[in-house]
């Protein structure tokens, strides 16, 4: 049997959630109050209902239980997404994850069983300000509070230099994790491992080595 998702909320994050999950090839039930968005996504999932999600009943009717994930992705109605998590939880859905407006909203969500809160917007301008801050940077995940990754461009400065000559763990404290070069992973590389300026880095490191090795080979 496939696996069987629920996306309540089908505005621009809830929607491109359950494209997302759908070319994942997993099942998806796509809910939300206003009959023009279900009619939007009909094509697009495996099931899509009208339903307000804050009504028990009903979602007790959509067998929401069975479902293996739920993600919440109401937008600016707080309320409703409060509301929504705490009937989930209650009816007993094992894994739920829900798109917080704010940290205030993490803090109620946390509280009443949100297993995972996303904050799409936050993380999305965090992503964008390092790629605009350095050019040679690609992408950037954060991994808790004081730890991130960073997708990085190798640059001219890199080039033809070794991991040790570039003095990547001593200097800066941080780990390349792997190189990506054109169609080729080399994983876990080694310290004399070469490095080409088009080369592709995933860099952990505390935020604020990571920024250092950032403008160093910007
Ligand atoms: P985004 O910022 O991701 O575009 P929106 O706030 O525009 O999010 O969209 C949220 C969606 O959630 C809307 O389509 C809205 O109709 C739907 N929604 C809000 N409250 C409920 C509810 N109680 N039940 C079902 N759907 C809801």
């Amino acid at each position: 049997m496939k696996r069987q998702f629920a996306v309540i909320g089908l505005g621009r994050f809830g929607g491109s959630v359950c494209c997302a999950l759908i070319e994942q090839g997993v099942e998806v039930l796509a809910i939300d109050q206003c009959e023009a968005k279900v009619n939007q996504y009909r094509d697009v999932v495996t099931h899509a209902v009208v339903a307000d999600s804050t009504d028990e009943q009903a979602l007790r009717h959509l067998g929401i239980r069975n479902f293996e994930h739920v993600i919440v992705a109401i937008g600016d109605n707080i309320q409703a997404s409060i509301l929504t998590t705490l009937i989930l939880d209650e009816l007993g859905v094992e894994h739920i994850t829900v798109k917080a407006q704010n940290d205030y909203h993490e803090k109620v969500l946390v509280k009443i069983g949100a297993e995972r809160i996303v904050h799409p917007e936050r993380d999305m301008g965090a992503r964008i300000a390092h790629h605009l801050m350095s050019k040679n940077v690609l992408d950037y995940l954060e991994v808790s509070d004081k730890y991130s990754i960073i997708e990085m461009f190798a640059g001219s400065k890199m080039h033809a230099k070794t991991l040790v000559e570039l003095n990547v763990r001593a200097s800066f404290g941080c780990n390349v994790m792997a190189i990506k070069r054109g169609a080729e992973m080399i994983v876990s590389p080694k310290a004399d491992q070469l490095i080409q300026q088009d080369d592709l880095l995933i860099v952990l490191g505390a935020d604020e080595d990571i920024k250092r090795f950032e403008q160093m080979f910007d």
